[in-house]
C-alpha cells in the first residue's frame, strides 16, 4: 500500500480518538480482514460454510462472522445461493444502530438511500420486522443493476429496487420511518482495501463530499416522517463529512439527536459535536477488528401526519391462475400474485399495498420476486423464485458436487442424471442455485447468463 500523503494525515490530527503512531502502523501493515454476514433466513450455521476456514463472531453483529483468510467467494457457490453477504465489519454495526433507535416490533417503511452493491440494505432486511417494506435506491443505474441481483441472490419478497436521484423522494412526503442514508464519501476509511484510493484522496474533494452529502440529506428528508428515524453514515474520517455534517442538520433541520449505548469492549469513539453536543460514532481500524466508519442517528421533530392513500391497486393474477403458481411456493396463502406483463410477481401483502404509490412516484427496477412467466402450457419459473425463500422445497430437485455446481453456475451444458422430465431446481448442499429443464436426452441449463462466473479457476 502507497504511504498516507501527509495532506491527508495533517487533517486527523485532532480528530476524536485518533492515535497517529497505531493508525499509520495498522495502515502500514499488509493484515487485512475478510468478513461475512448471514442470510438468516437461508442459514443459521456458519461451520457449514468455508471448510477449513476459523469463523469468529463479529462483536456487534449477530449474523456477521470474521474468517481467519479470504476464500475464493467467486468459487464457492453457497455465495452465488445468497447464503451470505461479504460485508465489512464495522459496516455491520447498522444493526445495533437500528436495534437501539427503532422499534423492531412494528412493521416499518424503510428507505436505503445510498444501497449499491447492497451490503446495508441486505442487513436492514434482514432484521426487520417481516411486514416491513425496503425500499432500496441506487442513483447510478449500472450500479442500480448490480444491487437487484445482490437482492435477487438475497431473496426476500418485500424489497423494491429504485433507480432514482435523492431529490424525486421529496415527493413521497412524509412516508418512511426509517432513512439510512450511506453517503458516497471520499473513502480515507476503506484506505486498507483499496490502496488506489489514497493516491486519489485530496482536501478539495472532502469538501465537494461534504456538499455533496448535504444536498442528499437536504433533498431525501421531506421523505421522512415525523417521528422517523435517520442513520447517517460514511466511511471518511473527515470531520467535513462526518460531525460537520452532524451540525448542519441540526441547524437546518428539526432533528433530534439519538446516543447509542456503546460497550467498552468494542473500542468504537464516541464523538461529540461541538455546537450541538450530538454524538456519532467513530471506527478506527488500529482500535477494532473493522475499517474506517463513522455512523449517527437522529429522529426528526414533529407529529406524523395520517399517510396518503393511493386509489390504484396492483392487477394480482386472475384466480384460475392461482392454483397453477401455488405448487412451487412454500407458503401459498402468505403473498399476493401481481400480474406485470405476462409476468408473476409475488409480494408481501403490505408491499403490494405501497407499490402503486411507489410506481406513480419512483422508477423502479425490480419489486419483490419474480415467480416467472405464465404461458398457456406452465409456470416458466424464474431465478429470482429459485434464490427467493418463498420457493417450495419439496420441488424436483437434483443436488451437485462442488466441481458440477461451478460447472452449472458458469451456465456449461449439463449431464442429465434424472428421468424425470421438466423443471428442476439446482442445489449445492440444501442450498438452491437455479433452475434447469430436464429433457429427452439432456439438460438445459437456466442460469441467468448475466450472473454467471466468467472468472478461470
Ligand atoms: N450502502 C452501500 C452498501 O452498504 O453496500 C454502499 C453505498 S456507497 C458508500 C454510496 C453510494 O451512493 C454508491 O453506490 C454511489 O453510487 C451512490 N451515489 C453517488 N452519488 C450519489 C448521489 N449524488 N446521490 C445519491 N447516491 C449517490
Amino acid at each position: 500500500m502507497p504511504s498516507l500523503p501527509k495532506a491527508f494525515t495533517d487533517t486527523l490530527h485532532n480528530l476524536p480518538g485518533f492515535r497517529e503512531e497505531a493508525f499509520l502502523q495498522v495502515h502500514a501493515s499488509p493484515e487485512r480482514i475478510t468478513s461475512i454476514r448471514l442470510q438468516p433466513q437461508k442459514i443459521q450455521d456458519v461451520s457449514r460454510l468455508f471448510p477449513g476456514v476459523t469463523t469468529t463472531p463479529v462483536p456487534w453483529n449477530s449474523y456477521g462472522y470474521y474468517l481467519s483468510e479470504r476464500p475464493s467467494f467467486t468459487f464457492d457457490p453457497y455465495f452465488h445461493a445468497g447464503a451470505y453477504y461479504v460485508q465489512e465489519a464495522s459496516s455491520m454495526f447498522l444493526q445495533e444502530a437500528v436495534r437501539q433507535t427503532t422499534d423492531l416490533q412494528q412493521p416499518l417503511k424503510a428507505l436505503d438511500l445510498c444501497a449499491a452493491p447492497g451490503g446495508k440494505s441486505t442487513l436492514l432486511q434482514g432484521m426487520l420486522h417481516p411486514q416491513s417494506i425496503l425500499v432500496a435506491n441506487e442513483v447510478i443505474k449500472s450500479r442500480a443493476n448490480l444491487l437487484a441481483d445482490n437482492i435477487t441472490r438475497w431473496g426476500a419478497e418485500n424489497v423494491i429496487v429504485t433507480n432514482n436521484d435523492p431529490r424525486d423522494f421529496a415527493r413521497l412526503e412524509d412516508y418512511f420511518d426509517l432513512m439510512v442514508v450511506d453517503a458516497p464519501c471520499s473513502g480515507s476509511g476503506l484506505f486498507r482495501r483499496d490502496p488506489e484510493a489514497v493516491t486519489e484522496w485530496s482536501y478539495e474533494n472532502v469538501i465537494l463530499c461534504s456538499q455533496r452529502q448535504q444536498r442528499i440529506l437536504a433533498d431525501a428528508l421531506p421523505a421522512l416522517k415525523p417521528g422517523g428515524v435517520l442513520i447517517y453514515s460514511t466511511c471518511s474520517y473527515a470531520r467535513e463529512e462526518d460531525e460537520q455534517i452532524m451540525e448542519w442538520l441540526m441547524d437546518h433541520f428539526e432533528m433530534e439527536n439519538l446516543s447509542l449505548t456503546i460497550d467498552p469492549s468494542w473500542h468504537i469513539i464516541t464523538t461529540i459535536t461541538e455546537q450541538h453536543k450530538a454524538a456519532g460514532y467513530r471506527f478506527y481500524p488500529d482500535q477494532l477488528k473493522g475499517e474506517g466508519f463513522f455512523i449517527a442517528c437522529f429522529r426528526k421533530k414533529g407529529t406524523a401526519h395520517p399517510p396518503k392513500k393511493i386509489k390504484q391497486q396492483i392487477t394480482l393474477v386472475p384466480q384460475r391462475e392461482i392454483a397453477r403458481i401455488r405448487p412451487w411456493l412454500k407458503d401459498a396463502e402468505g403473498h399476493m400474485m401481481m400480474e406485470h406483463q405476462g409476468e408473476v410477481i409475488l409480494l408481501t401483502p403490505q408491499t403490494a399495498e405501497e407499490l402503486p404509490l411507489l410506481q406513480k412516484n419512483l422508477y423502479l427496477r425490480k419489486a419483490g420476486v419474480k415467480a416467472g412467466q405464465l404461458t398457456t402450457k406452465e409456470l416458466v419459473p424464474d431465478h429470482q423464485l429459485a434464490l427467493s425463500t418463498c420457493v417450495a422445497e419439496d420441488l424436483p430437485a437434483i443436488s451437485l458436487t462442488l466441481d458440477q455446481a461451478l460447472h452449472y453456475l458458469r451456465k456449461d451444458e449439463l449431464q442429465s442424471g434424472t428421468d424425470r422430465k421438466g423443471w428442476t431446481l439446482i442445489r449445492y448442499n440444501g442450498m438452491n442455485l437455479g433452475w434447469a429443464k430436464v429433457l429427452q436426452n439432456r439438460m438445459n441449463n437456466y442460469y441467468p447468463k448475466e450472473m454467471r462466473i466468467l472468472k478461470d479457476v
